[in-house]
């Protein structure tokens, strides 16, 4: 019999960074692996918490406000940004959702300040004064084994995101605004580290990539097909919503 697998989740700065109900990402990220089997652990590292660069298969920072965000990115660079290169360097996923994201990055700059990133993603970026980019977003993703796939999910950020030149997009904007309504990107990645501004939230909106992290945090293992009538219509609807 084949070995009992677990997926262990680290949410990072849960009580803050979760703006958009980003806690439905979690939650489905739990459901998934609990409806096939597999152990599903959650454990939380807010501020002043140590973080333990073994203690998970996947990282996770959700969206917030900048006043939130100014609260967590000294801590964060401070005090988790050498477990998280650790962990990202030994293979595991981070995946930051929109305030999230962009402090993964080198920097997000509001203004006269500077909030400091962690740089585990070779972006940077400024809120602009111009208008917040909101509204349904969809964009096609470049990610082993599911290039040409669609996430759908909507957007609500200041920031204008910049990719330098070590950090792909984690896709290309098929409607909506992406990174900085610019240059039709949206998100990043550099090998497991993943940054996106799609809310939604993104997962139960996006069943497939819910499981294609699952599958990576796990090797790429192989799922059990789950019965995804309700996750196929949400998507469905992200999309019409998007209109891709
Ligand atoms: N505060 C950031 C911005 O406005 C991120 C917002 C968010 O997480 N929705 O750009």
């Amino acid at each position: 019999m084949a070995e009992p697998r677990t997926m262990r989740v680290c949410a990072l700065y849960p009580d803050l960074m979760n703006i958009y109900a980003d806690r439905g990402n979690l939650l489905m990220l739990r459901r998934r692996c609990e409806w096939r089997g597999i152990g599903f652990e959650l454990t939380g590292a807010g501020i002043g918490d140590p973080l333990d660069p073994h203690g998970a298969d996947l990282y996770y920072m959700g969206g917030g406000q900048d006043r939130d965000q100014e609260l967590c990115a000294g801590d964060l660079f401070e005090h988790k940004r050498a477990a998280l290169s650790a962990a990202a360097e030994r293979g595991a996923l981070v995946l930051g959702v929109c305030g999230g994201y962009q402090l993964l990055g080198h920097a997000y700059q509001l203004g006269e300040e500077e909030l400091p990133g962690i740089g585990l993603l070779d972006i940077r970026t400024v809120r602009s004064d111009g208008p917040r980019l909101i509204g349904n977003v969809g964009i096609e993703v470049d990610l082993p084994g599911a290039t040409g796939r669609v996430l759908a999910g909507f957007e609500n950020h200041a920031g204008r995101t910049q990719l330098g030149e070590t950090a792909q997009p984690l896709g290309r904007v098929l409607s909506g605004h992406g990174n900085n309504d610019l240059d039709g990107r949206e998100g990043a990645r550099h090998g497991n580290v993943i940054g996106t501004y799609l809310h939604g939230p993104l997962l139960p909106k996006n069943a497939w990539f819910a499981d294609w992290l699952i599958s990576t945090s796990l090797g790429g293992s192989e799922l059990e097909p789950i019965d995804d009538e309700l996750e196929q219509l949400a998507h469905a609807d992200a999309r019409r919503a998007a209109g891709v």
